[in-house]
């Protein structure tokens, strides 16, 4: 974009067009410079539709173990079953266009796995209004599967807490729904 000589404002504006992504002016100043932004890491995303996209959105609308601090713009993902962290590792490495999965880390402490990254970009495409999301889970069969794999991995992990977040298990249910409610409209097609 800077090549085509736009301004930050100008660049602002085709980052929300082409990807929905609101970026400060001070961000997108950092990421031309390549300079660390404070703020956290931006990582290469592109809003894609992908099953591994429509995964990490389903971790990240069901489980309260995602958090995306503030400051660090950081995606975790802190859970007892060893398969939901590596699955959500390979799809966070390839949404985020890493050659490999995250790595996936045992603490001790929490007696947790633990699969961290960090991208502004993914957070804030994640962060957004999430019935917005709909368009890349209903994208196609693959994607609405990955989703619903994402569901109840999550759902799992609620059984085995004592202490739940209602909030976004009531927002799951009703994306559940209204999958459930489009799951004939196949109209394209991931590979
Ligand atoms: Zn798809």
């Amino acid at each position: 974009m800077r090549q085509l000589g736009l301004s930050y404002a100008q660049m602002q504006r085709k980052l929300l067009e082409d990807t929905g992504i609101h970026l400060s002016k001070a961000s997108i100043s950092y990421w031309l410079r390549g300079i660390p932004d404070p703020s956290g890491s931006l990582n290469r995303f592109r809003p894609d539709p992908s099953p591994e996209l429509s995964y990490v959105i389903g971790v990240a609308l069901s489980d309260g173990n995602i958090n995306v601090h503030d400051y660090h713009r950081e995606i975790l993902l802190s859970v007892t079953d060893r398969d939901f962290a590596s699955e959500f590792s390979r799809c966070l490495g390839r949404v985020l266009g890493r050659g490999e999965p995250y790595k996936v880390r045992w603490s001790e402490k929490r007696g947790r796995w633990i699969v961290q990254g960090s991208s502004i970009l993914l957070h804030k495409f994640l962060n957004c209004n999430w019935f917005n999301l709909r368009k890349w889970i209903e994208h196609c069969g693959k994607c609405e599967s990955a989703f619903l794999r994402a569901f109840y991995a999550a759902k799992g992990q609620y059984a085995a807490r004592a202490s739940v977040s209602m909030i976004r298990i009531e927002k799951c249910c009703c994306i559940f729904k209204i999958c459930f409610g489009t799951l004939a409209s196949n109209r394209h097609s991931c590979t």
